[in-house]
């Protein structure tokens, strides 16, 4: 067979098979452009989830008449003027709308802000239609009907009309993100619409985007990010720990304003939020990176979701550190929606007292394992009321009077009781269902979760003791010698000290082989071979070892899980009171090891308002 040059549809629809994978994508490139454009209105309607209709009107800057024609046209692009390595915009390919053109029925229509008229282009299955004036406001429309109506085998890897009118409601989301000034609605005849109204485009308004995109709980459960390093930064919100998801869905990242997916930075989330969330349970993110476009090469793939950065160190670290920072200066903080739900759940008057199920499925912070209706800690409050709850409360109150020592202590009771409660976790004043703490401060209620409490503060006294010292070895009996890849043993090797810190000796033994003398004392029995190819695995992707300390850590997690105090155990009030000062003094202390709070809090304003006095 003699070569031949693929005729200009052929070649856009080889195109359309990266760039346009399903109506989504659609969407996705048209906003993007409506983005670029300038515009601060971008409207999309829909029908039969995108595969019918796809129109996408906004009021930027528009197209003048005579250059609708090269919009359409492959490798036709007004954004690359600044050459490859100065990517400001979204789109820089010139492929999506001949893309588009080549495998649906597309329809520009365009108008620039001084033109006094509009013009249209056609292009139908790749066949380009002639320019024609309209009449059209200022501003760009683009009508794609009957979307891969010329490529019917990538018709037939469509899923359901719904699954796919979602993800058309996700990807304008997503975007809405980085342009909270930008008002962007979604409305036609598929089920998912909205209307995200335009708000400020600093920290307050992405707060508020957030809270339209996300849930309204989002806001007060937000923890803000800014940061820099070496040119790069980091700003958003990420959530506080009791305020976490199942999967990883809603973590939101961005570089330059464009949405990336990318897998360092899922990373380093995973390892930023390590000590607080249990491995199953994902924090919710936006995260936006700012740097120098240079820094990072965005034209991966077609699609330019996927990134590469030049130094991929630096941007895991930035994200880990500006996150761990976040969380710790929270200290204490838990979440705001338990105890919201709580008050919410209180003040339904028809549910009265037994209405413990209502708690089960409030919210987006609800914590799967372990936090149902009958561990809620507002339980022993509805207990109390009942008979059985008086006999208990009669044992377990007391005030601080009984819980001075001596006499002599006894005089400046009173000081010290009005002292205590000026702490942010107040003064013990009873001991419930021989778990749960009640606290008193000066204008709330305070309930803690002791078993969860406890095992988080020994979680951290254990890891400050691990990492404040090298780490004790175990010498292995023969040295265990892992056969690797040469640049993987190279990377191990380069790491050697680090090793010897966190208890592993190792070191080049030949070409394509590592020697492992040594390894970690407190991991036990561990897979020699197992641990060193992970190890190799973690450098080569991120260039940093942190997994050999976040198995550590989990080993601390798990130790300080069977070393704390159980629920069921009856403290004395100054045990109780300690507990408390120390759980102020120790950052994160607001969630246990898995995320859960280990307190919740009551405002007295509150309490007032279940009981109508306000
Ligand atoms: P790219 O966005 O990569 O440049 P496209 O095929 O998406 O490629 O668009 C081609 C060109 O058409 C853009 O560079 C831009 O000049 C113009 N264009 C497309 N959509 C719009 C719009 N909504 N408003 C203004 N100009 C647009
Ligand atoms: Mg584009």
């Amino acid at each position: 067979m003699s070569i031949q040059q693929l005729s200009e549809t052929i070649i856009n629809q080889i195109a359309a098979g990266e760039v346009i994978e399903r109506p989504a994508s659609v969407v996705k490139e048209l906003v993007e452009n409506a983005l670029d454009a300038g515009a601060s209105r971008v409207e999309v309607a829909t029908a039969g989830g995108g595969l019918t209709l796809i129109r996408v009107t906004d009021n930027g800057g528009g197209i003048p008449m005579d250059q609708l024609a090269l919009a359409v046209s492959r490798h036709c692009t007004s954004k690359l003027s600044g050459g490859i390595d100065a990517i400001r915009t979204l789109g820089f390919r010139g492929e999506a709308l001949p893309s588009i053109g080549s495998v649906a029925r597309l329809c520009l229509r365009s108008r620039t802000q001084e033109a006094d008229a509009a013009a249209e282009i056609a292009v139908d299955g790749g066949r380009v239609g002639r320019v024609k004036p309209i009449a059209a406001n200022p501003g760009t429309t683009v009508e794609v009907r009957d979307l891969f109506f010329a490529t019917p085998a990538r018709l037939k890897f469509m899923k359901s009309t719904r699954t796919e009118a979602a993800a058309i409601a996700d990807v304008i989301r997503r975007v809405a993100l980085a342009f909270p000034e930008v008002r962007f609605t979604l409305s036609g005849t598929d089920r998912s619409t909205f209307d995200l109204p335009a708000v400020t485009a600093d920290g307050d308004g992405l707060l508020r985007r957030l809270g339209q995109v996300l849930s309204k709980d989002f806001p007060e459960n937000a923890l803000p990010i800014d940061a820099d390093r070496e040119g790069i930064s980091l700003t958003g919100y990420v959530s506080i720990p009791s305020f976490s998801r199942g999967n990883a869905l809603h973590q939101f990242a961005y570089i330059n304003g464009r949405p990336v997916r990318d897998k360092l930075i899922g990373s380093a989330i995973r390892s930023a939020y390590m000590d607080v969330l249990p491995r199953d349970r994902h924090a919710v993110t936006a995260l936006f990176l700012s740097l120098d476009p240079a820094l990072v090469d965005v034209n991966v793939h077609p699609a330019k979701a996927d990134v590469r950065f030049r130094d991929p160190g630096l941007v895991r670290g930035l994200i880990v550190g500006a996150i761990r920072q976040a969380l710790d200066s929270t200290g204490m903080r838990a979440a705001t929606t338990s105890g919201t739900a709580m008050l919410a759940s209180f003040r339904t008057p028809q549910n009265g007292f037994d209405n413990a199920s209502s708690y089960g499925n409030y919210g987006t912070g609800r914590y799967d394992g372990g936090w149902s209706a009958s561990s809620s800690p507002s339980r022993p409050l509805e207990e109390a009321v009942a008979p059985a709850g008086f006999a208990e409360g009669r044992q377990a109150a007391f005030d601080m009077g009984g819980a001075a020592t001596s006499a002599d202590a006894r005089a400046s009771v009173s000081e010290y009781a009005q002292d205590v409660v000026r702490h942010p976790l107040g003064a013990a004043r009873a001991q419930l269902h021989e778990n749960y703490i009640v606290a008193q401060t000066e204008d709330s209620l305070v309930i803690v979760d002791q078993h969860a409490a406890h095992e988080r503060l020994v979680y951290e006294a254990l890891k400050k003791a691990i990492h404040a010292r090298p780490l004790p070895s175990q010498m292995l009996l023969m040295p265990e010698i892992v056969n690797l890849p040469e640049e993987d043993a190279d990377r191990l090797a380069s790491h050697a000290e680090f090793f010897v810190g966190l208890g592993l000796r190792l070191e080049r033994f030949g070409p394509g082989a590592v020697a492992v003398r040594e390894t970690p004392a407190i991991l036990g029995e561990t897979d020699a071979v197992a641990l060193v190819c992970d190890l190799a695995d973690e450098i080569a992707e991120h260039d940093t070892a942190d997994s050999l300390r976040e198995r550590i850590d989990r080993i601390a997690a798990t130790m300080a899980c069977h070393g704390s105090v159980r629920s069921g155990r009856r403290l004395k009030p100054e045990e109780m009171n300690a507990l408390l000062r120390q759980m102020e003094a120790t950052p994160g202390s607001g969630t246990c090891n898995h995320g859960r709070p280990t307190y919740i809090e009551l405002k007295l304003a509150d309490i007032e308002r279940l009981f109508g006095r306000r």
